[in-house]
């Protein structure tokens, strides 16, 4: 069975996982709870290429299992119900048979910085996954700003050529005071450099924004700060995350010590306008795809898309607070996914009912409860 790590990006759902390193080499920012309890240690090319094999070893047995179904080594509909169900497949199985059935051959690269590796012993591993599972399309990592910035153009042309398609990097701010206190170990400066020299190197770029992360104190220049970094890295890729700060982050402490005061779900959204409002001279799609984003229909591409997403920040912040009390509740229920649901009669009455129920009157009623969600969802 092969080893898989805990998390990806939401955009990497329906990619195959493959572990070249476990947890975090980093692992002290303040409000990630992800790898805390975990040591940062690599695997051996051996280990990693025992799980490609094996992957390939379980693609021939699906591949088998059509042919007998007579399907020729496709797999469809019928070959992933086949599989599914049934117990005496691993839960591996299902997951090739839905990437072979549902995916774009897509492979995401674990865990939190694969781009720690020798870029040589890198590249040769992602020869090797290209070589033995002819399907990948495409591969992807995470990686950190200060390890891409040690980096050079020739080790990134290499990868780049060695087949790593997208680098994904949890930029989270460029405002460097929020970025030290948050212990995120990376400048702003590094931040432009690794994302500068990832465009030059022909890999897609998604830079993954942390809004709220400035808290009340700094939400204004955080916002303008990292709408500037992004403005001299025009990435492919910028996509939101809000801050939720579940129990065990590092800086749940902190906000109950006091030291740090979270902004309210209104001030985010009023962070994030005035952070879009900034962004300049780029051609970057701007992705909410988020479970803890407030609004998902805030996206689009710049520079044409710049008014409709300001536009859905002001629909929001112009709602009467019973209206933002339903928006919230539908929102973190899950039952909505952007305004326009809001219009929803159906959806809207159990909420109403719901939001009686509870004796929820104001929108500031509704964060605390979703603080108590926060950890449940990350
Ligand atoms: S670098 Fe990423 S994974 Fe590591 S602690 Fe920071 S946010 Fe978490």
């Amino acid at each position: 069975m092969i080893e898989q790590g805990p998390i990806r990006p939401p955009s990497e759902s329906k990619s195959l996982l493959l572990r070249l390193t476990r947890n975090c080499p980093w692992n002290r920012c303040l409000f990630c709870p992800v790898y805390k309890e975990a040591d940062f240690s690599r695997r051996t090319m051996g280990e990693i290429k025992e799980d490609i094999d094996t992957i390939r070893k379980v693609i021939d047995h699906i591949q088998s299992i059509s042919q007998e179904l007579g399907f020729g080594g496709d797999v469809n509909s019928t070959v992933v119900s086949h599989i599914y169900p049934r117990g005496e497949y691993a839960h591996f199985h299902r997951q090739v048979a839905h990437w072979l059935y549902f995916g774009r051959g897509s492979v995401f690269l674990q865990d939190a910085n694969s781009l720690i590796m020798k870029p040589e012993a890198l590249a040769e591993i992602l020869h090797y996954l290209r070589e033995r599972i002819p399907g990948v399309r495409q591969l992807t990592s995470y990686a950190r700003s200060r390890t891409l910035a040690r980096r050079n153009l020739d080790e990134m042309i290499m990868l780049r050529e060695a087949g790593l398609d997208r680098i994904h990097i949890g930029l989270e701010s460029g405002y460097d005071p929020v970025l030290r206190f948050m212990q995120k170990g990376a400048t702003a400066a590094e931040h432009i450099q690794a994302g500068r020299l990832v465009r030059e190197a022909s890999i897609s770029l998604s830079e993954y924004v942390m809004p709220g992360l400035g808290g009340k104190v700094w939400w204004r220049e955080h916002a303008l700060a990292t709408a500037e970094v992004l403005n001299q890295i025009d990435p492919d890729f910028v996509r939101l995350r809000s801050l939720r700060v579940p129990r065990t982050a590092p800086l749940y402490e902190k906000i109950e010590a006091g030291q740090f005061e979270l902004l309210d779900d209104d001030g985010v959204v009023r962070e994030i306008r005035l952070f879009i409002e900034s962004l300049e001279g780029i051609s970057s799609a701007v992705i909410s795809d988020h479970i803890m984003n407030l609004l998902e229909d805030l996206s689009g591409t710049l520079p044409d898309d710049k008014e409709k997403m300001l536009a859905v920040a002001d629909r929001y912040l112009a709602l009467p607070e019973a209206e933002r009390v339903i928006y919230k509740v539908g929102r973190w229920g899950g039952a909505f996914r952007g305004l326009d649901d809001l219009e929803d009669e159906v959806v809207r009455a159990k909420i109403e009912r719901l939001i009686h129920q509870w004796n929820i009157e104001t929108s500031g009623q509704v964060d605390e409860v979703i603080k108590e969600m926060a950890d449940q969802y990350i």
